[in-house]
């Protein structure tokens, strides 16, 4: 008795001080902090939680680009948003859409981690620390979470730390890696009011391969060149396709970079366990969140976490039984995937006759998992038939054989 009151005392004044929690959080990046904001905005203040990440996150590492019809959990984060994009195809050819209801919206990282930073050290209930994770036992009624410091006991681990290994020969695997500068130039060069989603005015060599700009005023910018391929490049590829696109393209030679931002997507429809063991629930890229033809991650991360809250609150469980897309589009961006891999040579075009052929709202709805039969028709109906109906019988064929 004298025990328990004097733990109630520890906890009362000292909350963050202890080697058990309702729930562990490993990685403190995107999905690990969106989680963690969900949870203290639907009102579970009472939950312990320790977070734990091998690093400190202080510098704009990423941006997060999406789109979205409605505000998200994250709107005050903001920091540019449009409702016009452009697309331009290898001859120059220019595709302007009007986002309709949707708006294309960025994040920067830093605000993120900042956001969070203030929030973590003005709640008792949240521990952070600094730490990298090696292991995870199951034990009866939670988990036990080794890192290199010590052990911690948690009744549930959201793991945001898996990586795939990429390995299933059944699956298709590809990379999306880019190389973007924070440019600043001398004089007014950009429209504040449209990003370019793709521009595919770069030298192909038979990849997909296209320059990504997020315009944030008439003089800066952040210009991307992107890859979808297998292996990542030399720096001083990117390097030299990127600085000789922002002369010849933008007619730039002098300009100051202040920022630049490296990146690595796995792209690949490997299946990923969401639920590996029963009380760890793995969450962004290393729960599968990433849209396997798109790279894309962000949006899919705050719509299944904000499930994942809502169910623990309406029935004191995490584990859900929803999937977190349903199966025909999974196929989808199989397909998808498959004809990027193995019909690279059409990339260009397939994405260019994609966004000339379809309303750009039924665009963003088939690749968020929300279209209709009809949509999935008509955006099927604006692909080439014949690499799509043999990447199609592919995908069926290695999804037998799993
Ligand atoms: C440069 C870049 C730009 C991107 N841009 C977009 C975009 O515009 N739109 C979009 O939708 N998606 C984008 N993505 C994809 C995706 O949204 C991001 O990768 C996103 O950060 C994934 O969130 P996450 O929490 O799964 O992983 P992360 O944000 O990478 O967080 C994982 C965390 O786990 C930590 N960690 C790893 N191993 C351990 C361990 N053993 N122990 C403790 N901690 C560990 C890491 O330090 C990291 O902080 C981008 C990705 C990159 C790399």
């Amino acid at each position: 008795m004298k025990t328990n009151c004097v733990v109630q005392l520890f906890e009362r004044f000292m909350p963050g001080n202890r080697s058990e929690y309702d729930v562990i959080i490993a990685g403190a990046g995107m999905a690990g902090l969106s989680l963690l904001w969900q949870i203290r905005q639907s009102g579970l203040n009472d939950l312990t939680v320790l977070l734990l990440d091998q690093n400190i996150k202080s510098t704009n590492d990423r941006t997060w680009s999406f789109w979205e019809k409605t505000p998200g959990p994250l709107d005050h984060l903001v920091f540019r948003s449009w409702n016009e994009v452009r697309v331009t195809n290898s001859e120059g050819q220019e595709l302007f859409m009007p986002l309709g209801e949707y708006h294309y919206k960025t994040i920067r990282g830093i605000d993120l981690y900042r956001f969070m930073d203030q929030q973590i050290a003005s709640d008792p209930r949240t521990t952070r620390s600094v730490e990298r994770m090696v292991n995870v036992v199951s034990v009866d009624d939670g988990i036990n979470v080794q890192t290199d410091v010590g052990t911690y006991r948690g009744r549930t681990l959201f793991d945001s730390t898996y990586q795939l290994p990429l390995s299933d020969p059944n699956a298709t695997h590809l990379l999306q890696h880019f190389l973007g500068y924070v440019i600043k130039s001398p004089k007014p060069i950009f429209n504040p009011e449209r990003p370019d989603l793709m521009n595919f005015q770069v030298p192909h060599s038979g990849d997909c391969r296209f320059i990504y700009i997020l315009p944030f005023s008439e003089t800066e910018a952040l210009v991307e060149y992107t890859l979808f391929t297998e292996k990542v490049l030399e720096e001083s590829e990117y390097i030299n396709v990127l600085t000789e696109w922002i002369s010849k393209e933008l007619g730039l030679n002098e300009y100051e970079i202040l920022e630049q931002e490296f990146g690595v997507i796995p792209m690949s429809d490997e299946p990923v366990e969401e639920f590996p063991l029963p009380h760890v629930i793995r969450i962004g890229t290393a729960g599968g969140y990433t849209n396997p033809a798109t790279g894309y991650t962000f949006k899919t991360t705050q719509k299944r976490v904000t499930q994942l809250v809502e169910h623990y609150k309406q029935t004191g469980n995490w584990r859900m039984k929803s999937r977190l897309r349903e199966p025909r589009f999974d196929f989808y961006s199989s397909v998808l995937l498959d004809v990027l891999a193995n019909r690279r040579e059409l990339a260009a075009k397939l994405f260019w006759d994609l966004y000339r052929k379809n309303p750009i709202e039924r665009v963003f709805r088939f690749l968020d998992g929300e279209s209709t039969l009809i949509d999935d028709v008509q955006v099927m109906h604006s692909s080439p038939k014949i690499p799509f109906t043999r990447a199609g019988w592919g995908v069926l064929w290695r999804g037998m054989n799993r």
